[in-house]
């Protein structure tokens, strides 16, 4: 089985479609989205809407919940709640009440998955894993093989062997080891911050036992030139250039 781990589209439908449309040459046979429909970006209807009809699970992140008012957003930046006070006004009722049905988290236990936005570790208080000790502390809370995460928007492969070690693994492609254990984090498509603009996402194929981070290029300028028609946040316009 090939999947698609994608997740972090944050209102970003320019970045969405070309990862979209390069699953298809990727023949990935199952989506999985883990969260952040929405927040930052131009277009939350369209993204929502095009993620519910294309991902075959969907997963609810904080600024989904944010959009809700399901969250607190005191502790967001203050350009974050700018864009999330927006975001509300525009979502349709349809729109928030679709983002009322995502999952927190979500197992495929045939294949021995896991699928959280922030951590296996009491999902819905939206920590980060950003050290080993955060990982460690999040192993320690899940059986399956492979716990696949978004939320930081850093793509990153930890791995924990079978005397308990954690180790991170720099290269784009990860082989996996039979008796380890991994956290991955898939990365954004719609706001990288890992200093490299093009859309993030990951490719899981379980007969070949393997995980590979892609990077696909889009159209920032169009995205930054619907933001700012919109008055969005220059900060929030500027750091889509730089990947940060
Ligand atoms: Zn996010």
């Amino acid at each position: 089985m090939r999947y698609a781990i994608i997740s972090d589209a944050h209102s970003n439908w320019d970045a969405l479609h070309k990862v979209l449309q390069d699953l298809e040459r990727e023949g990935v046979e199952k989506t999985i989205f883990l969260g952040d429909m929405v927040g930052y970006g131009p277009d939350p209807n369209s993204v929502v809407e095009e993620l519910l009809a294309k991902a075959d699970i969907n997963l609810a992140g904080n600024h989904d919940w944010a959009a809700l008012g399901w969250t607190d957003i005191t502790y967001f930046n203050p350009y974050a709640k700018i864009a999330i006070l927006w975001t509300r006004k525009v979502l349709t009722d349809s729109n928030r009440k679709n983002l009322t049905h995502l999952k927190l988290m979500v197992k495929d236990n045939e294949e021995s998955l896991l699928f959280v936005h922030s951590t296996p570790r009491e999902p819905e208080k939206w920590h980060y894993i950003f050290t080993l000790e955060d990982a460690e502390e999040n192993f320690s809370t899940f059986a399956e093989k492979i716990c696949f995460i978004g939320h930081s928007h850093y793509p990153s492969f930890i791995e924990k062997n079978e005397r308990g070690q954690l180790a991170v693994k720099p290269s784009p492609l990860l082989k996996l080891e039979p008796g380890c254990q991994y956290i991955i984090n898939v990365g954004s498509i719609g706001q990288p911050r890992d200093g490299d603009p093009r859309a993030c996402y990951t490719i899981y194929d379980s007969s070949l036992g393997s995980v590979q981070w892609k990077r696909i290029p889009y159209d920032v300028v169009k995205t930054q030139a619907k933001m700012r028609a919109l008055g969005l946040p220059p900060y929030l316009i500027d750091r889509l250039a730089l990947g940060r």
